[in-house]
């Protein structure tokens, strides 16, 4: 079969590979569609290195056709249409058994520590099968559609972490595909105002597509002004970074009001350090926290908010990329002149 085959930082390319053989208890998926995460362009680059072998196949964003069904495995046929849920946690360790599984202290995932999915087939392992990594998805649903679902249910999980409420104001640092996603979900989640910071001019213009009330160029405007301009010199509920810039943490701390969540959604590159004002923490009673990752739950909710045709999945998506031109579709995640781009297999 094809596959892209990850080589090392800034190294890959397709080439000719065995498909995998599945035993009794696995499955084996044809990919239809396979979406870049932002984390697979950190991947590429060397910045991220957890979990990853080289070389292997990443890509843990996924959507396809079962084509082959272990004797043993129930539950599943032949030509199935299913999404794969990256993460396969432990089901024991203290965070699974405290409902976070999501940060499983034995988590491995499709992608990472099992072949992802920029190749023709990926092979379903038991231990994913078992715990309900494959999801089947509505008729209704394209594929294009389903590959979002992934890259959502984090964004549910990290608008759940930001405590998102009704009459919210919400600021987005970033408006790549998961800051759209979070201006979307803050939406449903009633938020009054979703204010977006974006220097990319095209990204802007999705952003206020995608339900954003207001966008700002943080190059030419200052985003603090207008924050407090905005909620009557108090702050925003929530800030959201949707992009790993260490730099940028303080200054989005200090959008909010006092109380307020400040989440760290994006990646940072590792070894990266920034500077905090304590006091901002201290005086201002603010809440910071991160987001890693997705639940089995995550990704449920997340498709069903898709089935339901509550996410503009199009807005977030730059089509028409295939194995053959997987490196022009991480360049241009890498330097925003698309959105999510999606590979068509
Ligand atoms: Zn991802
Ligand atoms: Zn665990």
């Amino acid at each position: 079969m094809k596959a892209a085959v990850f080589r090392g930082p800034n190294q890959m390319a397709l080439e000719e590979v065995s498909k995998p053989l599945i035993n009794e208890y696995e499955v084996l998926v044809k990919v239809n569609v396979s979406a870049v995460c932002g984390t697979d362009v950190r991947i590429f680059e060397g910045k991220k290195t957890k979990g990853v072998r080289t070389p292997s196949i990443i890509g843990h964003e996924t959507v396809g056709t079962i084509v082959e069904v272990g004797e043993k495995v129930e539950g599943f046929l032949l030509n199935d249409r299913v999404g794969v849920m990256p993460v396969i946690s432990c089901k024991k360790c203290h965070y699974c058994l405290n409902g976070m599984e999501n940060v499983c202290a034995n988590r491995t995932a499709i992608g990472y520590e099992f072949d992802g999915g920029f190749a023709e087939y990926i092979r379903i392992p038991r231990t994913a099968v078992e715990s309900g990594n494959l999801v089947k998805i509505p008729d209704h649903v394209t594929f294009e559609q389903a590959v979002i679902t992934e890259p959502l249910a984090c964004c549910l999980n990290g608008q759940k972490k930001a405590n998102v409420k009704m009459n919210d104001t919400v600021v987005v640092i970033g408006g790549g595909p998961i800051g759209l996603m979070h201006v979307q979900l803050a939406k449903i989640a009633g938020a009054k105002q979703v204010i977006l910071s974006e220097p990319i001019d095209h990204r802007r213009a999705k952003a206020l597509e995608a339900g954003a009330d207001l966008t700002v160029n943080p190059m030419t405007e200052s985003l603090q002004e207008i924050v407090m301009n905005v909620t009557q010199q108090i702050g925003a509920d929530v800030v959201i970074m949707a992009i790993g810039v260490p730099s940028l943490v303080n200054s989005s701390a200090n959008l909010l009001k006092k109380g307020g969540t400040l989440n760290l959604f994006a990646g940072f590159t590792k070894g990266e350090m920034t500077e905090i004002d304590p006091n901002l923490i201290h005086y201002n009673e603010i809440n910071v926290n991160g987001t890693s990752a997705l639940t089995r739950a995550d990704y449920h909710a997340s498709l069903s908010l898709i089935e339901a045709g509550l996410i503009n999945t199009e807005i977030l998506s730059s089509r028409g990329y295939t194995l053959e031109s997987i490196e022009e579709a991480i360049a241009n995640v890498r330097n925003g002149e698309g959105m999510k781009s999606i590979i068509t297999v």
